[in-house]
């Protein structure tokens, strides 16, 4: 029999950084939009790992292993999870992050988990909420920023 030897060395994982897609509410945006919008700005193509649609299901972007583009100087270490939209997210999209996010804690050990904007010298809202106070309120969806639809 022959013997198969994967060689896989994951990035060390320190830190999750939540975006938004800064899309209007509720409009559905693919994986395959943002990788070209990605690729037109020179990166290699999608800089996100997940992103979550308005439905919650939650797509790869970039391989786990790869280091993203979504937060100069910060992805190294770090896994950009994008949520489809501006300020604004379905409670499914809720759901979906919530564990996500807990799911990529557990696996990796990640204690970190902040919002874009959190980052310094940066001059977006993006995601659109505060990552604190949803961690602090244990990842339920803000109030202010549910999308019905
Ligand atoms: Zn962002």
């Amino acid at each position: 029999m022959e013997k198969c030897l994967v060689v896989y060395r994951m990035r060390k994982l320190d830190l999750i950084i939540i975006h938004c897609s800064a899309t209007p509410n509720g409009r559905s945006t693919t994986v395959a939009d943002i990788d070209s919008w990605h690729k037109q700005r020179g990166f290699t193509g999608i800089g996100y790992h997940y992103v979550i649609y308005l439905d919650g299901s939650v797509h790869d972007g970039r391989p786990l292993d790869k280091m993203g583009a979504h937060a100069a100087g910060y992805n190294r270490g770090s896994i950009g999870i994008c949520l489809i939209g501006t300020d604004e997210f379905t409670v499914k999209q809720w759901d979906a992050l919530e564990n996500l996010v807990t799911k990529l804690q557990e696996e990796y050990g990640i204690t970190m988990v902040i919002g874009h904007r959190m980052l310094p010298k940066v001059n977006k809202t993006c995601p659109g909420f505060n990552v604190k106070e949803w961690m602090q309120d244990g990842k339920v969806p803000l109030e202010d920023h549910i999308l019905t639809i």
